[in-house]
């Protein structure tokens, strides 16, 4: 009965998940996935209970960072869907149960049915965080996120560039507009650093400005590095695959910024 229409039931909280936490951008690329990843572990490493659900339907993206592709999702005996085991962390996304290279041709309202079993009929079990990769921009999901469950709080990932930083305005806007707090921006893809030096690649403060102007927190900055997008690639995110590492070490923070 995957992605019914099903009568929404309105802005339930979740029965034993403590934190709804969506993780947005305004453009797709900035990293919003990546950082989605690396906060799901960061917090379970600290010794909390995470769910990670992967919302980007159209372009989902965790099967990979976590090297889940080759498995499938099942049910269980009360026909709630099981999530993945990866890492401390329990994942659902829409790439372990449908196979690679199948477009998901869909419109809003299966989408919103999606995202409704996501949320309402997946064993979670007790969970300190579920964290929310939102697809980029402010669409269906986004709405159907709101109206479906409560959601503690919004970040939002953007780069230090004004066309992200633009389009992560939108995202901050559009989680006022459905009444989620805004918790902070985190600035991705902040500075390369080569032989101690800084380049701002994408300029600089874009991010931090975009804190103050929405008077929320600002969460932190992570460098563009390479190890970020070998890891990612590998299915390991960076925390774990290289924790000491600069770049590993500013996505902790940011974790605990939340
Ligand atoms: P989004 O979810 O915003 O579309 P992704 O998380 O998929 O973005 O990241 C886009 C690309 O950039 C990926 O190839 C990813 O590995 C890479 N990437 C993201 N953040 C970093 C970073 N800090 N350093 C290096 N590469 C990064």
């Amino acid at each position: 009965h995957f992605g019914a229409t099903v009568r929404a039931p309105q802005n339930l909280p979740l029965p034993g998940i403590k934190h709804v936490v969506a993780i947005a951008s305004g453009k797709g690329g900035v990293g919003k996935s990546t950082v989605a990843a690396n906060l799901a572990v960061a917090l379970a490493q600290e010794g909390a209970a995470v769910g990670l659900l992967d919302a980007d339907i159209y372009g989902p993206s965790q099967a990979q960072m976590f090297g889940t592709q080759t498995q499938k999702l099942m049910v269980d005996d009360q026909k709630r869907i099981v999530p993945l085991e990866r890492y401390g962390i329990k994942l659902i996304t829409i790439a372990n149960i449908v196979p690679p290279g199948q477009a998901m041709v869909w419109r809003g309202p299966i989408l919103h049915g999606t995202l409704r079993q996501f949320l309402h009929e997946v064993a979670w079990g007790e969970l300190d965080y579920l964290i929310v990769d939102m697809p980029p921009g402010t669409g269906d999901v986004q709405l159907s996120l709101a109206q479906l469950t409560k959601v503690s709080g919004g970040v939002i990932v953007t780069t230090p560039q004004d066309v992200a930083r633009i389009d992560a305005e939108r995202a901050a806007d559009m989680f006022k507009r459905v009444q989620v707090p805004l918790l902070g921006v985190i600035e991705n893809m902040s500075y390369f650093e080569q032989g101690g030096e800084r380049i701002h690649i994408f300029g600089q403060g874009g991010g931090r400005r975009m804190a103050e102007a929405h008077k929320t927190a600002f969460l932190g900055e992570i460098p563009i590095a390479v190890a970020v997008r070998e890891a990612s690639d590998a299915g390991v995110p960076v925390v774990l695959s290289a924790p000491h590492s600069p770049e590993a070490q500013a996505l902790r923070e940011v974790a605990r910024a939340l």
